[in-house]
């Protein structure tokens, strides 16, 4: 590729709105322009890069048996209704009608959509696993989307569902998934720690990781462990149990509701708890709000499941809550708002000082906690336990002191098990010939974000350092002169041997100065910079200088392209 001829629009200034490093870089080494909030155009440079991602999550993907398909962006709301995901995924979710007035939804996620295709097609044990996936655009309207591609309300996703006759099976998926996203962000250059997200009472523990890279601008918290591999994401961490101090309460509240049995064991159901379980603590979705609530059974509150709604599948989760909400005909006591996008972190925050508060008469009850008995409708030591773990507390696998560190959501592996191929109706025939459920599991890359998450890891004040399996080009070819005939002539047969050699190169043969030039390929972040210029080609030579470290040599002219293949 020639400069002067691809449309690399690069910027001396900052874009006034760019907040984070990854974005004033996309936007100034013209890789990306914005359209919307949250909506970008990919230029030839960021596309290239997103092709390099994608590809090695294909190739990944592939590895483990994944098979590509392309599903539809556009899906039929009878499908959401179906799951009960239609009335309860709120403003996140892009809706359009058709000229016939019928609603579709533009996918935030695709359960509902491959679970369809899989009931259709999927009849016996025989065809099982069945590893689907697709890379393409997701849409969700978020709240705030922001800092360019991190969190935009188009992006590129790769999702890959697995189909697995029971639960060994599903386990086996969760752990090739598990392992091809290791080798997918250590293959992108990434320093990155999978980390446990969920508190693992629903689904048995273990249900999903989320892989974080680690930068101070990611919008997740993340505790580790430095002497082994525990890391869990603050969220995991506080809802862990942890024994501390009791309060004393001399509240006065009314009480909530009691559910009977018969709508206990149905919303056990809906939300894949076993027959007996209790329902204990239940969110819901107000407009764009999340609330906690909490419903009390027959037994004590001992678990709250907060994080439920951290997971990318959580809406289940809150269609069951807005179940419950129904089934109760009442308004069931609930503690506070909880802030959707932050969610836990909030309730640590803010929260639990309220709690505090109300349970121990300081101050009125605000109206939050109408219906509200602590210690009968929860125990304070869970409540309390949400903020406990931090850093330089004691590792709960080996006792060594707990580091913070920020995290960019880049990627999540998720045990589903039943609850879309219950909703759903996709079945298969056992050896026995007995109908069951197809045992899921839902993962999911953030092709996007990745470029965002590898530019905030890999820059310095000049630009991006690309690492090289995600460069747009591999070498930026610079003739210090282009009215210098040597000179020209020299850099364009390098990069025609270079190009047949299979190097992937660049030539800036923009009549510009080499200040400028020189200035562009450091922002665009090309790992080898080579200079043709007519004082070392005189000892035919060209300079080979490392973006990365700054380091150059003088290389001959005939050794170059052996030198940089
Ligand atoms: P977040 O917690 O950041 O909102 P999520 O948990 O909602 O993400 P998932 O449903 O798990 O996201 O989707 C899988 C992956 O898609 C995420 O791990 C993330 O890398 C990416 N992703 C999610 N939302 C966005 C977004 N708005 N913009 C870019 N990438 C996103
Ligand atoms: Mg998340
Ligand atoms: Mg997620
Ligand atoms: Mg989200």
């Amino acid at each position: 590729m020639r400069v002067s001829q691809v449309l690399v629009p690069t910027l001396r200034e900052v874009p006034a709105e760019a907040e984070v490093v990854s974005q004033k870089l996309m936007l100034r080494a013209g890789l990306i322009r914005k359209s919307a909030a949250g909506i970008y155009t990919y230029l030839p440079l960021g596309l290239r890069i997103l092709k390099k991602i994608e590809q090695i999550v294909r190739e990944e993907m592939d590895a483990k048996g994944g098979q590509e398909v392309l599903l539809p962006i556009v899906q039929p709301a009878e499908l959401w209704r179906e799951t009960g995901r239609w009335d309860v995924y709120g403003p996140e979710m892009f809706r359009v009608t058709d000229r016939h007035e019928r609603e579709f939804c533009l996918g935030p996620t695709h359960e509902e959509i491959v679970t369809d295709l899989v009931r259709g097609e999927v009849r016996s044990y025989k065809q099982l696993p069945l590893l689907l996936y697709q890379i393409q655009n997701k849409y969700r309207d978020e709240r705030r989307p922001r800092f360019g591609l991190m969190r935009g309300r188009e992006f590129v996703m790769k999702d890959l569902y697995s189909f697995d006759r029971d639960e060994a099976g599903l386990a086996e998926s969760y752990n090739k998934m598990y392992d091809a996203y290791t080798r997918i962000f250590s293959r992108c250059g990434l320093t990155f720690r999978p980390v446990e997200a969920d508190a693992g009472a629903i689904g048995g523990s273990g249900g999903t990781h989320e892989f974080m890279v680690l930068a101070d601008s990611g919008e997740a918290a993340v505790v580790y462990c430095p002497d082994c591999d525990y890391a869990a994401n603050v969220e995991k961490a506080e809802c862990s149990p942890h024994p501390i101090e009791s309060e004393t309460v001399n509240g006065e509240y009314e009480r909530v509701a009691t559910p009977d049995s018969k709508t206990i064991d149905q919303v056990s159901d809906f939300l894949g708890l076993g027959k007996h379980e209790l329902v204990k603590s239940i969110l819901y979705q107000g407009d764009d709000q999340i609330f906690l609530v909490l419903v009390r059974g027959d037994r004590e509150i001992n678990e709250i499941k907060l994080n439920n709604m951290l997971g990318p599948f959580v809406n289940l989760q809150l269609a069951a809550a807005e179940t419950v909400r129904e089934t109760l005909g009442c308004e069931p006591g609930f503690v506070g708002p909880i802030n959707a996008a932050k969610d836990l972190k909030i309730v640590a925050d803010l929260e639990v000082p309220l709690m505090k508060r109300a349970a121990c008469g300081a101050n009125q009850p605000d109206q939050h906690y109408v219906n509200v008995l602590p210690e009968r409708d929860f125990r304070m030591d869970q409540v309390f336990d949400l903020r406990m773990v931090n850093a330089g507390e004691k590792c709960p696998k080996c006792g060594g002191s707990l580091q913070e560190a920020r995290g960019i959501e880049v990627g999540q592996v998720f045990k589903l098990g039943t609850k879309y191929s219950k909703a759903l109706n996709a079945t298969f025939l056992d050896e026995n010939g007995q109908e069951k459920p197809c045992v899921m599991g839902c993962y999911g890359v953030g092709v996007s974000r990745t470029i965002a998450a590898a530019i905030e890891q890999n820059n310095d004040k000049d630009g991006i350092i690309w690492p090289i399996p995600i460069a747009p080009f591999h070498v930026i070819l610079v003739p210090v002169s282009m009215k210098d005939t040597q000179v020209a002539e020299t850099a364009d047969k390098l990069y025609e041997e270079m190009r047949k050699a299979g190097v992937e190169v660049i030539i800036d043969d923009r009549d510009e100065r080499p200040g400028v030039k020189f200035k562009d390929a450091d922002l665009v972040g090309y790992p080898l910079r080579v200079t043709v210029g007519s004082k070392t080609l005189a000892e035919g030579k060209v300079e080979l200088r490392f973006r990365k470290s700054g380091e150059m040599e003088l290389v001959k002219v005939e050794e170059l392209t052996a030198r940089v293949k």
